[in-house]
């Protein structure tokens, strides 16, 4: 072993995004473990046809079926459920965001290449105020955007679209109340017939996206295609 990999390997172990294995220098690329990698499963069940949240039965999830969404097609790569809520917690506000590098090569290794079935002209993460950015100092969504872009050669654009309110974390917020609470959150640069990829971290009710969305399509984007890492089974 060369004496600088020691002592970067000394300086910065790499190790397994969930439970902290530490990785021997040949390994240094992996960011999961053998036992760790199988707690990560891609929905395979029926999906519904707009958002892909699992369903038992027709074409559609209820949030689907009763309205109509902005974007053009979501597609999440995992169930908010298990070990998925715990990472997206240690990523974002415990300050990990080797995490979520981790995460956004999961998202990049699994990706079908077969969604992409249309030219894209840009990724565009789903932005943070600028307030929170001071505060977290890195915006998830774009950590995890990044390794998509390295994937599929899109580049990724953190200047078109922007959160100018500090909204509430939205969480205990119902549908209607979410709608509020993203009113006038988002705001986008002119941009000329585009195809977008949004991407995000979780679709709870898709107001987020949608939000997003509405701003895009108002400022030119002809296409959104939106890429969440995880979807919640409860469709509110
Ligand atoms: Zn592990
Ligand atoms: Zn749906």
């Amino acid at each position: 072993m060369k004496i600088i990999n020691f002592f970067l390997d000394l300086l910065f172990p790499k190790k397994c995004i969930v439970c902290d294995e530490i990785f021997e220098f040949k390994n240094r690329d992996k960011y999961l473990c053998d036992d760790c990698k199988n707690l990560f499963e891609i929905i395979n069940s029926r999906r519904c046809k707009k958002c892909s949240r699992p369903i038992d039965s027709g074409n559609f999830c209820n949030l689907c079926s009763s309205k109509n969404n902005i974007f053009d097609l979501n597609y999440a790569f995992f169930v908010y459920d298990g070990i998925i809520p715990e990472m997206i917690h240690k990523f974002k506000f415990k300050n990990h965001p080797a995490v979520g590098i981790g995460l956004g090569k999961i998202m990049a290794e699994n990706l079908d290449l077969s969604l992409i079935n249309k030219k894209f002209d840009f990724i565009i993460p789903v932005p943070i105020h600028k307030k929170r950015m001071r505060e977290r100092g890195f915006n998830q969504a774009e950590i995890m955007a990044r390794e998509i872009s390295k994937k599929i050669s899109v580049p990724l654009r953190t200047d078109i679209l922007f959160r100018i309110k500090n909204t509430k974390p939205q969480w205990h917020l119902n549908a209607h109340e979410r709608e509020n609470n993203l009113k006038n959150a988002f705001a986008a640069k002119k941009i000329n017939h585009k195809n977008i990829i949004l991407l995000d971290d979780i679709f709870t009710t898709g107001s987020t996206i949608n939000k997003c969305s509405e701003v895009l399509k108002q400022s030119g984007a002809d296409y959104i295609f939106s890429l969440t890492f995880s979807i919640t089974h409860k469709n509110f």
